[in-house]
C-alpha cells in the first residue's frame, strides 16, 4: 500500500504522481517506514488549502477558541507522549530520556505557552495630530505560512513555529525533513483531533524540492525556516519574487568559556552535556571551548576522560546517553571534521572513530574531545553539528572577547564562572542571540529565541514570536466631532 503523509485540507493522501521516499533508522541504519514525496501539484493543493481555510471556519472562531484549541492539543500531546517520544527517537535516533524528557514536553509547553496569547494581542490607539481623526491599529494574521523544518529535534522545533502561528491565526503549510517526517504526521492527527479546521495545518513531506517550491511560492505570505545557514540563503533569495516575510533560525557555533573562576565540576559536566546532548545535533550547542590557561590542563584531562565514559548505544535502551548521528550523510561529515582536524595538526584526545561490535551498522560516532587547537583550524570555524569537542587556551578577557566573537555565527554562548561581574561582563560583549551562565543551552518558551549574523533573522518565543506572524494594519477614521 503507498504511503499517505501528506494532509491537505484535512485529507491524508499520496503523493499525487506516486513519488515516495524511505525512512531510516540511524541506529540500524534500516528502512523502517515510507512517506510521500510531494509533487509540485501538491504543493500548490497545500497552498490553496491554506489560503482557502483562512476565510473559513478558523476565521470564525474567537480568540478564546483559538487558545482553548491550542491548549488541547498540548494536552493530547501529553496524553500521547510515550508514543511520540518513541517515534521520534526511531526517527532521529535520539535517546529516549531526550525525547521523552526534553523534545516531546517542551512542544507541549509551547503550546500552552501560547493557548495564552491570541486574548491578549491587541492594537494601539495613537495620537495623531490631523484634525477630527481617530487612528488605530489592529493585527491580524499574515495568512499562509511555510513552516520548513530541520531533522535534530523535529517535533519540539515544529511546534516552535506552530504554536505563534496558530495563536495569530494563520493557515499553514509544514514541511518536515525528509529524514524525519513521522512525528510530524501524528502531531497534524492531534491538531485535528484538538479541534483545528480542516485545512488550516496542511502537511507535505518531501526533501528539498518540496521546500524551495514553498519559498518561491508566489501564493505563501511568510516562510519561517529552521535549519542550515547554506539554505536559509537560499530561501532568502527564492522568496524575493512576492517579497514574502522571512524568519530564519540558523546555524551555530557557539563558544564556551570557562574562566580562572569556574567551579570547574559543574564546567567539565555542563560543557560535555552541551555539547553532546543529541550527539552534538544542537544548532546551540557548545561547539568551542575558550579556558582559561590557570585551568585549560585540568579541564581538558576531565572533559577527555569524562567523554570516554559516556554509554552510547541505540536511542531505545533507557541508558544510553549518546545515540548515533541521525544519517549516513551526517556521519560521513562529522568522519570528514574529525579528520580535517588530525590533518591540521590537532590532537584527538579521546573518541574520534566510530564505535564497532553492536553499533558497527549504526551511524555512531565517539565523543571527541580535541587539543592543540588553533582559533583557524576548521573545527573552529565551520558548524560540525556532531559530537566534537575542541578545547583551546586564552590569558586576557580582551583577546578572548575578540576570539569569540570572530565567527559569522551568532546563536549562543557560555560562560562558566563564579565570578557575577566576570559573568555579566562577558555577557554583555559576547555577540550571540543567547548568553547561558553555568547553565545548558536551553530555550523556554517565555523567552525570545534566535541568531545575531548569520545565524539567523527574527526570533521564535516569547511575545516577539507574536509579531514574527502578525500585520498590523492602520485604521484611519476622518471627519469625527472629537
Ligand atoms: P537543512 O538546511 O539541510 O534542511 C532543513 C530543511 O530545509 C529540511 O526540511 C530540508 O528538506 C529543507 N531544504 C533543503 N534545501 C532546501 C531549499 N533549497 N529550499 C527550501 N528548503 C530546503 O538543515 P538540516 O541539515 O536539516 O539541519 C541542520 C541545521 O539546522 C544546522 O545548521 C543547525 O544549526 C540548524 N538548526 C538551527 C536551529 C536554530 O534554532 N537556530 C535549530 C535546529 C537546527
Amino acid at each position: 500500500m503507498s504511503a499517505r503523509t501528506l494532509c491537505i485540507d484535512g485529507a491524508w493522501l499520496p503523493a499525487s504522481d506516486g513519488g515516495e521516499f524511505d525512512v531510516v533508522n540511524p541506529a540500524t541504519g534500516k528502512v523502517f517506514a515510507t512517506a510521500s514525496e510531494a509533487s509540485p501539484a501538491d504543493i500548490d493543493a497545500a497552498v490553496d488549502a491554506a489560503r482557502a481555510a483562512l476565510s473559513g471556519p478558523w476565521r470564525g472562531l474567537s480568540p478564546a477558541q483559538r487558545g482553548e484549541i491550542l491548549w488541547r492539543a498540548a494536552e493530547l500531546i501529553d496524553a500521547h507522549a510515550d508514543e511520540l517520544a518513541e517515534l521520534e527517537t526511531r526517527d532521529v535516533g535520539q535517546p529516549i530520556g531526550v525525547s521523552r524528557g526534553v523534545n516531546i514536553p517542551a512542544a507541549a509547553a509551547h503550546l500552552r505557552y501560547f493557548a495564552g496569547w491570541p486574548t491578549k494581542i491587541a492594537g494601539s490607539t495613537n495620537p495623531v495630530s490631523l484634525p477630527g481623526v481617530l487612528q488605530y491599529t489592529r493585527k491580524q494574521p499574515v495568512g499562509v505560512c511555510a513552516l520548513i523544518i530541520p531533522w535534530n529535534f523535529p517535533f519540539m522545533t515544529t511546534v516552535w513555529k506552530l504554536a505563534p502561528a496558530l495563536a495569530t491565526g494563520n493557515a499553514v503549510v509544514l514541511k518536515p525533513a525528509e529524514q524525519t517526517p513521522l512525528s510530524t504526521v501524528r502531531l497534524v492527527e492531534l491538531l485535528a483531533e484538538a479541534g483545528v479546521p480542516d485545512g488550516v495545518v496542511n502537511l507535505v513531506t518531501g526533501g528539498a524540492r518540496a521546500g524551495r517550491l514553498l519559498a518561491e511560492h508566489p501564493r505563501v505570505d511568510k516562510i519561517s525556516f529552521t535549519g542550515s545557514t547554506e539554505v536559509g540563503r537560499s530561501i532568502v533569495r527564492a522568496s524575493a519574487g512576492n517579497l514574502k516575510r522571512v524568519t530564519l533560525e540558523l546555524g551555530g557555533k557557539s563558544p564556551s568559556i570557562v574562566t580562572a573562576n569556574a567551579d570547574l565540576d559543574l564546567a567539565v559536566e555542563g560543557n560535555l552535556m552541551g555539547n553532546v546532548l543529541n550527539s552534538g545535533q544542537v544548532c546551540a550547542a557548545y561547539s568551542r571551548f575558550y579556558v582559561h590557561a590557570s585551568v585549560v590542563e585540568e579541564f581538558t584531562r576531565r572533559l577527555a576522560e569524562a567523554a570516554a565514559g559516556l554509554r552510547i548505544g541505540d536511542g531505545l535502551d533507557e541508558r544510553t546517553v549518546l545515540g548515533p548521528l541521525n544519517s549516513a550523510e551526517q556521519l560521513a561529515r562529522v568522519q570528514r571534521y574529525v579528520q580535517t582536524a588530525r590533518d591540521e595538526g590537532a590532537t584527538i584526545l579521546s573518541g574520534g572513530s566510530r564505535p564497532g561490535g553492536a553499533l558497527a551498522d549504526g551511524y555512531f560516532f565517539e565523543p571527541t574531545v580535541v587539543a592543540d587547537v588553533r582559533d583557524d583550524m576548521t573545527i573552529v570555524r565551520e558548524e560540525i553539528f556532531g559530537p566534537v569537542m575542541p578545547v583551546m587556551s586564552y590569558e586576557g578577557v580582551d583577546e578572548l572577547v575578540e576570539r569569540a566573537n570572530d565567527t559569522e555565527y551568532g546563536l549562543a554562548a557560555a560562560v562558566w564562572t563564579t565570578d557575577l561581574n566576570e559573568a555579566h561582563e562577558l555577557a554583555a560583549r559576547i555577540d550571540a542571540g543567547a548568553v547561558y551562565v553555568n547553565m545548558l543551552p536551553i530555550p523556554d518558551p517565555a523567552a525570545p529565541w534566535g541568531g545575531f549574523k548569520a545565524s539567523g533573522w527574527g526570533r521564535e518565543m516569547g511575545a516577539a514570536a507574536l509579531d514574527e506572524y502578525l500585520e498590523e494594519k492602520g485604521v484611519w477614521i476622518g471627519g469625527l466631532d472629537l
